[in-house]
């Protein structure tokens, strides 16, 4: 057909032909061109912070945030890291990215601290590959020193398969966490198809329920009690819950019966950039909220 460019290519000396549609030919070029956008927006700083409020369900405070990155390449554009954070993997520059997020993280802090007389807890979202980096908790320790910032201002997010990708160095990080006192929550509860077997041998935190599940609350049948489950499975753990993606009063009020301890959603709040997060604590702290 006209569309279809054919090529010849040779394999172990048999003769293959690979059909490349335009299509697949577009695809190959979005994503070069992806790469080259990356790569200046690496070099250019073209990545902001927005952070999404924790809400202690017990008390109806705000405790904490969840650093969420997007990437600016220009004023009015604003994209999601789904978008990118794979493909930062997959060029080997995750672990620049992921510095510059943790490094932000603390000067957002020490910001907070110093000029708002603020004290928050910020999660930042880690990659497999910094999972991977034995020597990241070392890292991040030194580095909270060096802003003059307590250790249990900062936690980090994982993911089961994250955990499963590479149980060892999963192990040596996490403990290393658990020995400088960095907290560390399993993001996504729920949906890997691991086993329960890590949370008995894993210094861990806290789970967060997907937020699958707590779409599905009203909506599907035994959505309830898998959430009922967890809730209970994490605090006869020793951990501490929290629900992601509450878009609703109802499924608020259903958590807060059910003992959940922290909520997060749009219902609470949207990631936010740090400016308005800022004006969020002050005014949530002066009670006007
Ligand atoms: P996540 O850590 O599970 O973050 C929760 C995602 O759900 C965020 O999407 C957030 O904007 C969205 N969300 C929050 N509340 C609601 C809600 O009520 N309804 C709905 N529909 N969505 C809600 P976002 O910001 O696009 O992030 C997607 C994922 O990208 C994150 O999932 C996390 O795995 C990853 N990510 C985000 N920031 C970072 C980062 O700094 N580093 C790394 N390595 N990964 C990140
Ligand atoms: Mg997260
Ligand atoms: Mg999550
Ligand atoms: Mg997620």
């Amino acid at each position: 057909a006209a569309e279809l460019a054919m090529f010849k290519a040779k394999s172990s000396g048999r003769q293959n032909f690979q059909f490349f549609t335009e299509e697949l030919q577009q695809q190959a070029l979005a994503a070069m061109e992806l790469e080259r956008n990356l790569r200046r927006a690496l070099a250019q700083q073209e990545f902001e912070l927005y952070y999404q409020p924790k809400l202690e369900l017990g008390s109806g405070r705000i405790l904490g945030c969840e650093a969420l990155v997007r990437w600016k390449p220009d004023g009015n554009m604003t994209i999601g890291p789904d978008t990118f954070i794979p493909k930062l993997e997959e060029m080997g520059r995750i672990g620049q990215l992921g510095d510059w997020i943790i490094d932000q993280v603390c000067r957002q802090l020490k910001h907070w601290r110093d000029e708002h007389g603020l004290s928050l807890c910020v999660a930042v979202n880690l990659s497999v590959k910094q999972l991977q980096q034995e020597a990241l908790p070392e890292q991040v320790g030194l580095l909270l020193d060096q802003y003059e910032l307590p250790r249990d201002c900062i936690e980090f997010e994982i993911t089961e398969s994250m955990m499963m990708h590479d149980p060892e160095s999963a192990v040596a990080t996490l403990s290393a966490f658990q020995f400088l006192g960095i907290a560390v929550s399993v993001d996504d509860f729920g949906t890997g198809y691991s086993s329960f077997g890590y949370l008995q041998h894993l210094p861990l935190d806290a789970l967060k329920i997907d937020r699958l599940f707590i779409q599905r609350l009203f909506q599907e049948e035994k959505s309830a009690e898998i959430v009922r489950a967890i809730i209970s499975l994490a605090h006869n753990l020793n951990l501490k819950v929290i629900a992601e993606g509450v878009e609703t009063q109802q499924q608020l009020a259903f958590l807060q019966d059910e003992g959940c301890d922290f909520a997060q959603g749009y219902l609470i709040s949207r990631p936010v950039p740090a400016e308005e997060m800022t004006q969020l604590l002050l005014g949530h702290r002066d009670g006007k909220q």
